[in-house]
């Protein structure tokens, strides 16, 4: 079992369902992991891409972590049984010679990779990712069988006709079956931000309305935020704050009493590490949104989830970030609390299936093989443009 080839190239996303509306220049790497296994007389390829809002991986990819992948032999590629690609094998060769500490960019490029890895292997197999994620990961494929919750992230500012158009879009989701909802905030004075609040809660109760402030407040600001929020009640405050300041993320724990939600912009074990012992935040209330693509991929979240899990914290405190299918997979596989679903931004990346069903705010993963991008046409037929 071997890869034969690795292809990448960066694709521009937006944040909104116009892609015309200026967002920042963002882009993800895609990925074909070619492989020399074969189902239904094509060859198996594995797809990934860099979740999002961290900009593609084109160099760390192409130069330092697919060569390592393209000089496997069989016997280092393979699970024990031979069946399949071993993606935990495949991750500690990506790896080598790499020095602990400076999870900045590396970590996106290895999860994508990852990611691609993980479905070229559930194709191999023949089973849905999830399935192959809980044989591997020790947890049985029935408990997978049940839904999981899922929230619809959005609410971006819009650049005209904000409030009106924020309405609009919450009300969209719930058409769709979602029941709780995401919104952005801290990039307006503080009573424009209220205004978007008070918008969603005359659709939404509080406790469906979660608000993320895209770490845009410091020691300063971020005082009189919370403040302001804590009688709303809300379903949590996400990145409320530099990711690494640990010590702000504590004095606003003493204070803010509804959940805070951490660690989208925390890459590695070590860093969830620091957040349990400097954080201050509290097990089973807060909200852990790691995103498991941009934390090296599936071991080191599995890592991640020890190390919480360690410091008294449960997985049903786990909703990954991004908002797509690898996640939906992973939420279903681990057992974890949840999963973000962006039914209408970063597309073609975001949400899932095309005839996706969501029901009173749960769905499952689609039961094909691998993780399902073959699902979402126009995801599948921009992953095939590659190696062009
Ligand atoms: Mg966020």
């Amino acid at each position: 079992m071997r890869i034969l080839d690795i292809a990448e190239r960066s694709v521009p996303i937006s944040r909104y369902a116009d892609p015309t509306v200026p967002s920042g220049g963002l882009t993800t790497s895609i990925v074909a992991v070619t492989t020399d296994m074969h189902r239904d007389g094509a060859p198996v390829v594995g797809y990934g891409f860099s979740s999002i809002g961290r900009f593609a991986q084109s160099g760390l990819t192409r130069e330092r972590f697919a060569p390592r992948l393209l000089a496997l032999a069989d016997e280092d590629l393979a699970t024990a049984d031979g069946q399949t690609i071993d993606p935990f094998r495949a991750w500690t060769a990506m790896m080598a010679g790499e020095k602990p500490g400076g999870h900045g960019e590396r970590c996106v490029a290895v999860g994508t990779l990852d990611m691609a890895l993980w479905d070229a292997a559930a194709k191999i197999a023949n089973v849905p990712l999830y399935q192959l994620l809980g044989e591997m990961t020790g947890r049985p494929a029935a408990d997978a069988s049940v839904p999981v919750p899922v929230y619809a992230g959005g609410g971006y500012y819009f650049p005209d006709d904000d409030v009106a158009r924020l309405k609009e879009e919450i009300a969209g989701f719930q058409s769709q079956g979602f029941t709780q909802a995401k919104i952005k905030i801290g990039a307006l004075p503080l009573a424009d931000d209220l205004a978007r609040i008070e918008a969603a809660l005359s659709l939404l109760p509080a406790d469906a309305v979660a608000v993320d402030a895209m770490n845009s407040y410091g020691p300063d600001d971020l005082p009189q935020t919370a403040t302001a929020l804590m009688p709303y009640g809300l379903r949590w405050f996400e990145d409320i704050c530099d990711p690494l300041d640990y010590a702000l993320h504590a004095e606003t724990a003493a204070a803010y009493t509804p959940p805070i939600a951490a660690g989208e912009a925390l890459f590695s074990a070590a860093d969830a590490r620091n957040l349990l012992r400097h954080g201050g935040l509290r097990p089973g209330h807060d909200v852990l949104v790691f995103d498991p693509a941009h934390c090296y991929g599936v071991p080191e979240y599995l890592r991640i989830i020890d190390v919480m899990e360690g410091g008294g914290w449960s997985r049903r405190d786990f909703l990954p970030h991004g908002g797509h299918l690898f996640h939906l997979h992973l939420a279903a596989a681990l057992g974890l609390g949840g999963c973000e679903a962006n039914p209408h931004n970063f597309q073609p990346f975001g949400g899932y299936a095309d005839d996706v069903h969501i029901d009173d705010g749960h769905t499952r993963p689609p039961d094909v093989p691998g993780i399902g991008f073959e699902t979402r046409a126009d995801l599948i037929d921009l992953f095939r443009t590659l190696p062009a």
